[in-house]
């Protein structure tokens, strides 16, 4: 039954009213405090105003049905009607009212009213599932864009709490399986008496779920880590009386943890739906965050054995090489006659140790030369450069050797004029190998190296090193050294840079070798950005070539950071490059060339993401050529401010400083 309040100081008004509207339940108020006290009790559908009660009696009565659905209906008599009054009333009628008219008039308001209410509340209904399906978005959006399980959490939580305003969330995860962690998301702090509540009911909820992986589990191993938004109060156990949902995350198949939220506010049926969603949405991302930090490890370990097994060689390497030289020293003195005649046989005995000893040596030291690239612990000297100064020094040291075999060195010039940004003495160390292996593998005719300039897409090659060459792009200089030798069956052709390779031929074992030089040759290049490869026909001879990237700036900045990250990674931090004097669009441009994914730019730096951090490359602007002080300031201010953006964004390793070609300035905090 619909319920109407009467205001009028009018009985007559009043006893003709309530007669008329017998049909209803009728309260009727004549003064302010009347009405007050009713509306404290009492929300009435209609109310009906006679017109002449003053408007000051009126204040309360507006002020509480201001955004309810109450129907206000006007009395009109004789006096002249407020303005106020007509713009707030939804119905007139004027005095003595006819019974018909006045309960047709409150027949139709109410009935308007009723859909208007509906209507109301389904847009209500609208505008909340609008608001989740927004947080659902987003949430899931950035559940894309982490791998890190903690951060995964804390986004599902976030969406959470977003969409269903709760007080409180607890979370259960266990980071090892003897460490369950709880998590505490509170709008206020709480009380001790209700953490530890929390934790004997997270302990239930856990020991009561039909699948228990973790037995170790009790209230006092339990780590808390509390997140609370606003410390002024305090929740107690009341908390525990709101109500609740509940959920699991099993992630392929076994328990990962589980979520309980509460609020004040009951829960709906698509609340639960909303918070269902929600967490199953979080377990794709966490399956692959799982996954992803599995891989990593199992590469962490994989390196480390890789870094283990190269110091390894390098200790026993160093550890040969002192016992040999003494060796080496004895042989020459017994060879030098110093120490007594020997007689022919002693003597190509004597000959063939000393033969042998050098041999080990060259295997030695080869084996140094491997471990420390692997161990990305060789020294490089990039620079600006040309190849030309490279090829006059090999051919001037390797050419007696070539003249006990009666071969000629030639050299035919395209491009050593080019500007290459490379490690000068690692190029020699390559061409010696390639020019003195020619010889060696050569019984007569001539050497010839030569250099061109060439764009990727012009480089030819035999189609066994197809995957070496996908990835070439832009000019490269590329240096061929080809013999009339004995040449490498088509077969062999890729595995010439494998290590310990030596095909097997009756010259091999005459002109002996290590069978690492040319994987030397392949490492080496790699760190340049190169390539190399070869080309035999049997009998007819062999063309070596590798390629080395045509200087620019692009190429120059990508080979100094490699060449920082792989410092970085050996030192196990994260790389912060400062490029001084550059600007954003510099930075953008040269991102772009490179193919950087996964990047960003913030407060003018670029973060990239790798596998094992970021490398951040900031801009410092100061000028001509700032001081070393500006310097460290801005570095300062960066890693600060990093620090507070990417949290992995905590050691420095190095800078360099654009247009002080070479100059590498550490900098440690
Ligand atoms: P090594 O110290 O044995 O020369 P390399 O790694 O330099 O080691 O070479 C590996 C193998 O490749 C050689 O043992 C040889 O069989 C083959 N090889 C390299 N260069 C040539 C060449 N110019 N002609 C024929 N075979 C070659």
């Amino acid at each position: 039954m619909a319920k109407i309040l009467l205001v009028s100081n009018d009985d007559n008004t009043v006893n003709s009213l309530q007669k008329m509207l017998s049909s209803y339940e009728v309260i009727s108020a004549c003064d302010e405090t009347l009405i007050n006290d009713i509306l404290k009790v009492e929300n009435p559908d209609i109310v009906v105003i006679d017109c002449d009660i003053k408007l000051e009696e009126l204040k309360p009565l507006y002020r509480q049905i201001k955004k309810a659905h109450v129907i206000i209906m006007l009395l009109l008599g004789e006096n002249p009607i407020n303005k106020e009054f007509l713009n707030r009333a939804d119905l007139f009628v004027t005095k003595p009212a006819k019974k018909d008219i006045l309960i047709a008039s409150i027949e139709a308001s109410l009935k308007n009213r009723n859909s208007i209410v509906k209507l109301f509340n389904s847009n209500q209904e609208l505008a909340r599932s609008l608001y989740q399906l927004n947080v659902l978005y987003n949430t899931s959006s950035q559940l894309a864009g982490t791998l890190d399980k903690d951060k995964l959490l804390t986004i599902i939580n976030e969406g959470i709490e977003k969409s269903l305003s709760n007080a409180l969330s607890c979370t259960l995860i266990f980071r090892t399986p003897d460490e369950p962690v709880l998590i505490i998301n509170s709008l206020y702090n709480i009380s001790d008496e209700l953490l530890e509540a929390l934790k004997i009911r997270t302990v239930l909820n856990y020991k009561s779920s039909d699948r228990v992986e973790y037995q170790n589990i009790s209230p006092d191993n339990l780590k808390v880590e509390k997140n609370i938004k606003f410390n002024v109060k305090e929740y107690d156990f009341a908390i525990l009386r709101y109500s609740s949902l509940f959920d699991t995350i099993y992630i392929n198949d076994e328990f990962f943890g589980f979520i309980e939220i509460y609020r004040e506010a009951p829960y709906t049926t698509d609340d639960k739906t909303c918070f269902q969603t929600l967490v199953q949405q979080g377990t794709l991302p966490l399956q692959s965050a799982i996954l992803h930090q599995t891989l990593k490890e199992n590469n962490r370990e994989l390196e480390k054995l890789e870094r283990l097994k190269s110091e390894f060689i390098s200790i026993v390497s160093h550890e040969l090489r002192t016992p040999l030289t003494a060796i080496k020293n004895s042989l020459d003195i017994i060879l030098s006659g110093k120490a007594g005649e020997m007689t022919k046989p002693m003597e190509n005995f004597v000959h063939m140790a000393k033969r042998n000893s050098e041999r080990l040596s060259l295997i030695i030291n080869d084996l140094l030369d491997l471990s420390k690239i692997e161990a990305g612990q060789m020294d490089f000297k990039f620079a600006h450069t040309t190849i030309e100064p490279v090829i006059t020094d090999v051919i001037n040291s390797l050419s007696a050797m070539a003249k006990d075999k009666d071969i000629n060195l030639k050299y035919v010039s395209g491009g050593d004029d080019v500007e290459i940004y490379a490690d000068a003495s690692r190029l020699e160390q390559v061409l010696t190998n390639l020019v003195s292996n020619a010889i060696k593998f050569t019984p007569k005719g001539d050497i010839t190296i030569s250099t061109k300039v060439l764009d990727a897409g012009e480089i030819t090659y035999n189609e066994c090193f197809a995957s070496e060459m996908k990835d070439l792009k832009g000019k490269y200089l590329t240096v061929c050294v080809e013999d009339k030798g004995i040449g490498i069956e088509e077969k062999d052709l890729i595995h010439v840079f494998d290590k310990f390779s030596q095909i097997e031929r009756s010259t091999q074992r005459e002109v002996g070798g290590t069978g690492l030089g040319l994987s030397i040759a392949k490492q080496l290049m790699e760190v340049h950005d190169g390539v190399i490869w070869c080309d035999s026909v049997i009998n007819e001879g062999s063309k070596f070539y590798f390629a080395v990237p045509v200087a620019n700036e692009v190429r120059t900045f990508y080979l100094q950071k490699k060449q920082l990250l792989q410092k970085a990674r050996a030192n196990n931090s994260t790389l912060l490059i400062f490029k001084i004097n550059s600007d954003k669009e510099n930075l953008e441009r040269l991102a772009n060339e490179e193919e950087i994914k996964n990047s960003n730019y913030l407060n003018n730096s670029l973060i990239e993401q790798t596998d094992d951090g970021y490398v951040l490359t900031a801009l410092i602007q100061g000028g001509d050529k700032p001081s070393a002080e500006f310097i460290k300031k801005r570095i300062e201010e960066i890693i600060k401010r990093n620090k507070t953006s990417y949290g992995e964004c905590d050691i420095i390793l190095s800078y360099k400083v654009e247009g002080e070609a070479n100059e590498e300035n550490s900098y440690s905090r």
